[in-house]
């Protein structure tokens, strides 16, 4: 394989974002914080939310003393926001099984709630500085394209593991740097629509662009709409429910306007399921 970490470690020294999470000092905390809201939502929709909720926990434990009803609602309108809910119950259990202490080993972070692989190894790096592969969507397409030579990246996330964990340097400095760089790359140059090859600094070595561009297929699972889901009526549930902060809902009242009942009701009983939402003899509430 050409040495793909040399140019991408040159181009991330002049092109990296300046990103709170990239900071020095911002701790195993907040880099866990930080991906769970990264997880699906755009960067520019996290910082703010990402600040407030550091400055309002700044540790765990801090988290972990809270209500979940007060961590669904700080999450506001990031979305997915089970991601809330998961995120509290893995600071209940780093300060119950880690003393507080965001664990460092892969093994003992996959076993928090919420946590998958990609976070895992995220967070084993870039807060400890450990050297392990770390793939997100932006770097599988890099190695699709530049490594594997296809257009999008293919079903099997484990060859890309592979290919990544190939790329990266035996210095384990230069090794965190990489795993940034693509998919910092990913994210700026190489981008799902219409790659910017002219500012690429793989240009030269991408397998892709030397095979001419083919379309290989793509595989990638594509967002259901939002407008008329029930993803929109969860969030209208959960908008009215947020507001609510010193009583119960009548649950005839929460988004009693909606126009198709029947998912109104099944969108209150999945998020009664899923452990956003308690019913109480009738009425709603956050999770206390
Ligand atoms: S040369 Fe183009 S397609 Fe290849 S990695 Fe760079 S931006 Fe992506």
């Amino acid at each position: 394989m050409p040495d793909l970490a040399s140019p991408l470690i040159a181009w991330y020294r002049d092109n990296a974002r300046d990103l709170p999470w990239r900071r020095p000092g911002f701790g195993a905390w907040g880099t866990l914080v930080s991906e769970f809201m990264l997880q699906q939502t755009p960067v520019a929709r996290v910082i703010p939310l990402l600040e407030a909720w550091l400055e309002r926990w700044p540790t765990p434990a801090d988290l972990a003393a809270a209500a979940p009803a007060d961590a669904v609602r700080q999450w506001a309108n990031l979305g997915y926001p089970r991601r809330a809910l998961w995120l509290h119950r893995a600071a209940v259990e780093i300060r119950d099984r880690h003393a507080g202490v965001v664990p460092r080993d892969v093994d003992d972070l996959l076993a928090l709630t919420g946590i998958g692989d990609y976070t895992a190894r995220a967070v084993a790096v870039f807060a400890y500085g450990d050297r392990h592969p770390v793939v997100d969507t932006n770097t599988r397409r890099v190695l699709a394209r530049a490594v594997q030579g296809r257009s999008q990246p293919g079903p099997a996330a484990k060859r890309d593991l592979v290919d990544m964990a190939e790329i990266l340097p035996d210095d384990i400095a230069a090794s965190t740097v990489v795993n940034a760089a693509a998919m910092e790359l990913g994210a700026l140059v190489c981008t799902a629509r219409v790659p910017r090859c002219d500012a690429c600094p793989l240009a030269d070595r991408c397998a892709w662009r030397a095979a001419g561009y083919p379309d290989t297929g793509d595989t990638r699972v594509k967002q259901a709409r939002y407008e008329g889901s029930d993803r929109q009526a969860r969030g209208a549930i959960l908008q009215v429910l947020r507001a609510a902060t010193t009583h119960d809902v009548a649950a005839e009242d929460v988004i009693g306007d909606w126009p198709d009942a029947a998912q109104r009701d099944r969108a209150i009983d999945s998020l009664v399921v899923d452990g956003l939402v308690e019913a109480v003899d009738g009425r709603l509430r956050l999770p206390r």
